[in-house]
């Protein structure tokens, strides 16, 4: 069984356009002005975030 795993951001794709923060269903995304931070706590590494990321930022 393949284990279960946080997203990886990549900063350098990112274009903040916060798709991602709108579909997370534990609200562990929070985007500000210059970073998308992951709260590791909230995060139940469902990855519904990697499959809205128009840009492969979240993977
Ligand atoms: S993996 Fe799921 S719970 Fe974790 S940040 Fe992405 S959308 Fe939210
Ligand atoms: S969906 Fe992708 S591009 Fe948009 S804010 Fe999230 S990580 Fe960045």
């Amino acid at each position: 069984m393949e284990e279960k795993r946080f997203p990886e951001f990549k900063p350098e794709l990112c274009m903040y356009c916060a798709g991602c923060v709108a579909v997370c269903p534990a609200l562990a995304l929070n985007l500000n002005e210059t970073k998308l931070e992951l709260n590791k706590e909230k995060c139940i590494k469902c990855l519904a975030c990697t499959k809205i990321c128009p840009v492969g930022a979240l993977r």
